[in-house]
């Protein structure tokens, strides 16, 4: 999709930080990082939230989840991270690509909300 921000940065006519990608997966760091490693990992696959997750399409999710050991581990977060997900207006959702923050490299809030 040309008017979304995440395809784009995927497709390379947006610039980023790149800290992986293989053919399902891109991952980047956070323009606007809110802890000392965070980083965004999409699916290449434009799939809008979390919400628009189905059986047709969960395998992408379930292979982000598979690579996100490799990435804390390249990143030094041996003591822990956090993923999360914000999905529509209520969860502050300001791109519309499913993506997954990976937040680490200090201690964070036991609070999330
Ligand atoms: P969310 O608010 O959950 O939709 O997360 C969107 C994230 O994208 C925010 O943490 C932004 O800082 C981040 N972001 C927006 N534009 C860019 C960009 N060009 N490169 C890297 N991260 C970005
Ligand atoms: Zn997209």
């Amino acid at each position: 999709m040309t008017d979304c921000l995440f395809c784009r940065i995927i497709n390379g006519d947006i610039p980023s930080n790149k800290v992986y990608e293989d053919e399902l997966v891109f991952a980047f760091r956070d323009i606007n990082p809110q802890a000392p490693t965070h980083i965004l990992i999409v699916p290449k696959q434009h799939i809008a939230s979390a919400a628009d997750i189905t059986a047709e399409n969960s395998a992408v999710v379930a292979h982000i989840f598979e690579v996100i050991p490799t990435i804390a581990k390249n990143e030094g977060l041996t003591n822990g991270f956090r993923v999360i997900t914000n999905c529509g207006p209520d969860a502050c959702q300001s791109v519309r690509h499913l993506h997954f923050h990976l937040l680490g490299g200090g201690q964070m809030a036991d609070k999330m909300a």
